[in-house]
């Protein structure tokens, strides 16, 4: 059956304000899979199955899905879809209220084509609090896919930049056309993937993403002035930071530095 035969069965119409745009080619669903670069039986977390697409494309390489699914009336779809699989556990909740403790062992994945409105913050959330997942393949806008993989200096960088980088090894893997989806975003999807490694100081590192927030609040201002209630000039020098700098002239290391020096 087609993915569009899946999306007629919604009684109701595709809730915008939950980020409803369900994958209607099939092709890009199994260009992500390929993207997951597991082994079979490995578990993935999948946020906001839809209609099903991905899950179906996921399914086919025998992976264990657990999903998460915040509507209803998707959750009853997608129990339809694949009532004789034993290899997928549904739930229905809100994936930032979701209890993650309940993951164990030590390799998850992440899957999802993220719901726009709340993509980025369920993304430093389950970074920064769900580290038993250590490879991410998620769809975003392009414009946040540039925000995640933007190098110090350039217009794109930014307080993400910083996380992600801290955090992961971000790539940006290719664009999705607003056709391939129903109904059709305004706006043009990207594929990116984050490689997590294990981490002993990841407290630190928190703390140097609430740095960089801080300092990308002003970001035109010059460090000294910007971080000014955070470290004091001086300090900086100590550093070999140059407090004349701008917040995005600091590389991802300098944040964790300044995170090691206001300990
Ligand atoms: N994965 C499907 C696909 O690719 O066609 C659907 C993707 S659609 C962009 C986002 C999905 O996330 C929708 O099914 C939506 O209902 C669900 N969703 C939105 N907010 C959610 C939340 N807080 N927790 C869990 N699911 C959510």
């Amino acid at each position: 059956m087609s993915e569009i035969y899946w999306v007629k069965q919604l009684e109701n119409e595709a809730n915008n304000n939950l980020g409803q745009n369900f994958l209607i080619d099939s092709n890009i669903s199994r260009k992500i899979t390929k993207l997951v670069q597991g082994q079979l039986g490995d578990p993935i977390l999948e946020i906001g199955p839809g209609t099903g697409s991905l899950t179906n494309e996921l399914l086919k390489d025998d992976y264990r899905i657990k999903a998460i699914e915040i509507d209803k009336e998707l959750v009853d779809i997608v129990s339809k879809r694949f009532s004789d699989i034993p290899n997928i556990e549904l739930i229905k909740g809100d994936a930032m209220e979701y209890d993650y403790s309940q993951l164990t062992g030590p390799w998850w994945i992440m899957v999802s084509n993220l719901p726009y409105y709340v993509g980025t913050r369920l993304l430093v959330k389950l970074i920064t609090e769900v580290p038993v997942i250590h490879r991410y393949v998620v769809m975003v806008q392009r414009e946040v896919a540039e925000r995640i993989t933007a190098e110090p200096g350039t217009k794109n960088y930014g307080a993400l930049s910083v996380f992600c980088s801290l955090f992961t090894e971000p790539k940006i893997q290719f664009d999705v056309n607003k056709n391939c989806f129903f109904p059709e975003p305004k706006i043009i999807s990207t594929v990116v993937t984050l490689q997590r490694e294990p981490l002993e100081d990841s407290d630190l590192r928190i703390k140097a993403f609430e740095i960089a927030k801080v300092a990308f609040q002003q970001k035109r201002k010059k460090i000294r002035t910007a971080l000014k209630e955070i470290i004091t000039e001086d300090k900086l020098i100590s550093l070999n930071i140059d407090p004349n700098l701008r917040p995005s002239n600091l590389t991802p290391d300098h944040y964790l530095e300044l995170a090691m020096e206001t300990e």
